[in-house]
This record gives structure tokens, sequence and C-alpha cells, in this order.
């Protein structure tokens, strides 16, 4: 969220933010934002899209938000595989959320597998299963 990356410039260098004007570009409302100084235009936009209280943006928002801690999450849980699983699971994710998928059910590993889909209130929820087998011969 650009509201948390000017809270967090903020707190270290208060110098780096000025209020701007940005606009909603959904509904067009005009508003004072804080963003950082050399944010471009479109990015002052973004952080007035996120404190915008119209339906459109309230909605991208909520689902902008989701997508990001979907891929916090992600980078969690499967902290152990290389940067290119974790795109892929980050972009199955986004798929997930937007109704694109229903469901996904990946084999990381022979014992490791990873489960999305979303719940009854829309919310994505990644399990991640270990299964250990040991088996030995005498
Ligand atoms: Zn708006």
């Amino acid at each position: 969220m650009r509201i948390e990356e000017v809270k967090k410039i903020k707190k270290e260098h208060p110098e780096l933010i000025e209020e701007v004007e940005g606009a909603c570009r959904f509904c067009g409302q005009i508003a004072m934002v804080e963003a950082v100084f050399d944010w471009t235009q479109e990015e002052i936009d973004e952080v007035a899209v996120e404190r915008c209280q119209c339906m459109q943006a309230a909605a991208y928002t909520a689902k902008k938000e989701q997508t990001e801690r979907a891929c916090k999450m992600i980078h969690r849980k499967f902290i152990d595989f290389e940067e290119s699983t974790k795109v892929f699971l980050e972009n199955t994710a986004k798929l997930v959320i937007d109704y694109e998928i229903a469901k996904a059910n990946l084999s990381l590993t022979e014992e490791i597998k990873c489960t999305m889909s979303l719940d009854k209130d829309g919310k994505i929820r990644i399990k991640r299963t270990d299964t250990v087998s040991s088996e030995e011969k005498a």
C-alpha cells in the first residue's frame, strides 16, 4: 500500500514527504495527500485512490490489500523455495483472488503441497502441507 510506504518514509525522512493534490481515478475526487517528493502523478493518484471512500476505490483497495497480504504470506510460508517459485505462487494467488480460477492444488515437491482457494467471505486461504514419510528396509 502506498499509504503505508508514505508512513514508513515519513518516520525516517520526514523531509522527503510533501502535501500534494491527488485524484481518485474512479470518481475523480481531488484530495490533498501526503506523498514522497519525487513520486509521479500516477503514484500520487494511487494514494488518493487508497484514501477515497467511493465504492470502486474501496473495492479496488480491498483487493490490493488482500493481494499484498497473500504475497507476504507466500514469502513467509514458502521461504525455503526459489524466488521464481514464490513468483509463480503469487501469480496463482492473484488468479484465485480475481476469481479467474476456483482453486489451486500444487505439488511443489513430492512432500510439499500447496492449496489455494477463497473462503465464503472471499478471503484467500493458502495452505502448505508437508508430509514426511520415512521408509526403511530391514
Ligand atoms: Zn473515488
